[in-house]
């Protein structure tokens, strides 16, 4: 069914406590949309691809992977994912690449792309390490398999998380403010291979706070405030022709 979303998010509440950091958004891609989510440092980015790949529990709402809706056991702030196959399944189909790129310091670039697919999925290591050596070489890291992760820039490191998360054979990938943690000459090394993956037809969820980046790359953009979707649309309409107040008074603040 190419109109089933790969990742289809409704109606989705999320609190802290008695905070309310999420009040009811619907986000949905499918195969090939990059969605870009843009709003003020808290305004709940970050929580919703959390709450996405279930590394946090929401309290409300579904979640559906490629049509497959999560289930759930327990309600409200006890409300959690009721089985662990399927959060698994979730999860490293959903790969997510980390503002700060969490790599493993103690294991050279191969090994950790090689990590996951071997002790979470159980694959091959000969095919693994294979597969590893071509996401490398298409971040443009292929030389640098050997070497720890500290004996690399920001940008190389963050193109080796993203060559991590490839190979995780993911239906999509989540992006948490990739180039926020670089300097702004190698940002655009992790620029390109953003654009790269998108115009080869990659599904991804890019939280970032790069307006250039949001519109050069997306074909849906969202923008949140205080933990609902203010305004959503085509790049073109929401960066040319905003219309709520606050998404003009937030694009005025980044340009
Ligand atoms: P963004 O990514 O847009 O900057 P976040 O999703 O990180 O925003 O945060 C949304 C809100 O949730 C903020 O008010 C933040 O302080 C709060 N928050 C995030 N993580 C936690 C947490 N672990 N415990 C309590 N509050 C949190
Ligand atoms: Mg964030």
């Amino acid at each position: 069914m190419t109109d089933t979303p790969v990742l289809d998010i409704r109606n989705l509440h999320k609190q802290y406590g008695t905070l309310e950091v999420i009040k009811g958004v619907d986000i949905s891609a499918h195969r090939g949309d990059v969605v870009s989510l843009i709003g003020s440092s808290g305004s709940g980015k970050s929580t919703i691809l959390r709450c996405a790949n279930l590394l946090e529990d929401s309290q409300q709402g579904d979640i559906l992977f490629k049509g497959e809706a999560v289930s759930w056991k327990g309600s409200g702030l006890g409300r959690h994912p009721s089985d662990p196959k399927q959060v698994l399944r979730i999860r490293t189909n959903l790969s997510m690449v980390f503002q700060q790129f969490n790599l493993w310091s103690h294991m050279t670039i191969l090994q950790n792309v090689m990590e996951a697919p071997l002790t979470v999925l159980g694959r091959d290591r000969s095919e693994v390490e294979q597969a590893a050596r071509g996401y490398l070489d298409k971040v443009g890291i292929g030389d640098k398999c050997d070497v720890y992760p500290a004996q690399l820039s920001g940008g190389q490191q963050q193109r080796a998380a993203i060559a991590r998360a490839l190979c995780m054979e993911p239906e999509a990938l989540l992006f948490d403010e990739p180039t926020s943690a670089l300097d702004p000459e190698l940002e655009q090394e992790v620029v390109k291979v953003i654009k790269d993956l998108a115009a080869e037809g990659r599904t991804m969820l890019i939280v970032t706070h790069d307006m250039k980046l949001a519109r050069d790359v997306s074909n849906h953009v969202v923008f949140l405030h205080q933990g609902l979707i203010e305004e959503e649309g085509a790049p073109d309409t929401v960066f040319g022709a905003p219309k709520s107040e606050r998404l003009r008074g937030f694009l005025s603040s980044t340009m």
